[in-house]
């Protein structure tokens, strides 16, 4: 569909476009008159210009990825894999990436870990999903980062074969799903245990978004996080200046001592995932890595402005800016953020589309049998460049089912 055929249906050619042209013959009186009075929306439809050409574009281009056997992925396999294929990865390799990271053998079926993790329920996390997959891959060895921070920098050295589960362009790194999709998120108070159990968090935020649908959610940006990143500051500022657009509020992490760390005001209480829903417009930012927001805030049904496209995960590219998210630089004043958010509200069937295209997305792609399916299919083609036979480490113990 182009953009063309999608305006039919859209505001921002209802607003402002009573030109000549459009105008109907019986109706010419009115029309004359309405263009008196919109001259503010053709001053901000020319304002809003670059938005409307980069959705053409987006739209254009856009084509719908194949949700079978996680096909929509397949790209970032190859693309990871890519710097190893030639040569292949020998144990000379591993050796060095063992240092990075949790080191796992699969052998004959089973799967080895080295005795120590520096994240226990973060390797639950993982180990839930190798568990069900071991049975089917050939012998091999590998290492997994279980910490936030990508290990393999494009500018130091070779490329180490190391699995984590974010990176930027500027990283070596395997992407792999994280470890939350199960156990070891982030604990905070509303979840001591840590973020997790994506397929409990699906259903939760779509009963959620059942009961606020779009036209009963409030037209307002939301926002509660901790500042993990300061890329987040001007929307926390944007909000203390302009409280009847934005409700954005730092909250304390464990690294909390003082209102300094909140961008000198109180913590905020936290706020569930699922009361998010009640908001039309809901932020996602990188933190120190990317952060595991992202994918709940699309269940809601709410339009996602998604600040910044360096930090990813596995899914992330498969999403396409103005399609299914707002993108926002990650460099936005306050004044970028307020006329975006604008925008959006201007055009309020065209963010209710992207809200709706984002929500889709996710919930019939990033189902739990879709992050196995990607660990299977990862690990099946990593198995395949690995250039040696992998002999059980006696010192590794065996991981199994609890
Ligand atoms: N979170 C939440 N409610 C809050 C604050 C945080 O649900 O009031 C969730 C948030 O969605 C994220 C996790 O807790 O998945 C950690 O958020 P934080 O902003 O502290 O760190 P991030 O991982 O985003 O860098």
């Amino acid at each position: 569909m182009t953009y063309d055929e999608w305006s039919t249906d859209n505001p921002i050619f209802d607003r402002g476009q009573c030109v000549e042209q459009y105008c109907e013959i019986d109706n010419a009186g009115h029309c004359s008159e309405r263009d008196e009075n919109s001259k503010y929306t053709k001053v901000s439809n020319e304002k809003y210009q670059k938005y409307i050409d980069a959705i053409n574009e987006a739209q254009s281009s856009y084509v719908e990825c194949n949700a079978t056997g996680c096909e929509c992925f397949k790209n970032v396999i190859v693309r990871d894999l890519k710097p190893f294929k030639k040569n292949g990865i020998g144990k000379d390799l591993i050796d060095i990436a063992r240092t990075r990271g949790t080191f796992y053998q699969i052998i004959g079926g089973k799967l080895y870990r080295e005795k120590d993790c520096m994240f226990p329920s973060r390797c639950a996390g993982i180990e839930h999903f190798l568990l069900k997959i071991v049975g089917n891959l050939t012998d091999m060895d590998l290492v997994v980062n279980t910490r936030d921070y990508p290990q393999s920098s494009k500018h130091f050295g070779r490329p180490l074969p190391i699995f984590s589960f974010s990176k930027t362009p500027q990283y070596h790194d395997i992407m792999y799903p994280a470890w939350a999709f199960w156990e070891g998120g982030p604990a905070i108070s509303l979840y001591p245990r840590g973020l997790g159990r994506w397929d409990q968090h699906r259903e939760l935020l779509d009963k959620a978004s059942k009961s606020t649908p779009w036209n009963k959610k409030k037209s307002k940006v939301f926002f509660r996080g901790s500042r993990t990143s300061s890329e987040r500051d001007n929307l926390i500022l944007l909000s203390r200046n302009n409280p009847n657009l934005v409700d954005a509020q730092y909250t304390k992490n464990q690294a909390w001592k003082s209102d300094e760390d909140t961008l000198h005001a109180p913590p905020a209480s936290e706020v569930p995932l699922e009361s998010h829903c009640a908001y039309k417009y809901l932020f996602n930012y990188r933190g120190v890595a990317a952060s595991f927001r992202h994918k709940h805030l699309f269940l809601c049904r709410s339009l996602v402005f998604h600040v910044g496209d360096e930090w990813t995960e596995f899914y992330y590219d498969s999403m396409k800016p103005w399609i299914h998210f707002i993108p926002v630089s990650k460099d936005a004043s306050q004044t970028d953020l307020e006329e975006l958010i604008h925008f959006a509200i201007d055009n309020d069937e065209l963010s209710e589309k992207i809200a709706n295209r984002g929500r889709d997305f996710i919930w019939s792609k990033l189902k739990m049998k879709d992050i196995l399916c990607f660990w299977r299919k990862l690990l099946k083609s990593y198995g395949k460049i690995l250039s040696y036979k992998p002999v059980l480490d006696k010192h590794l113990i065996k991981i199994e089912h609890k």
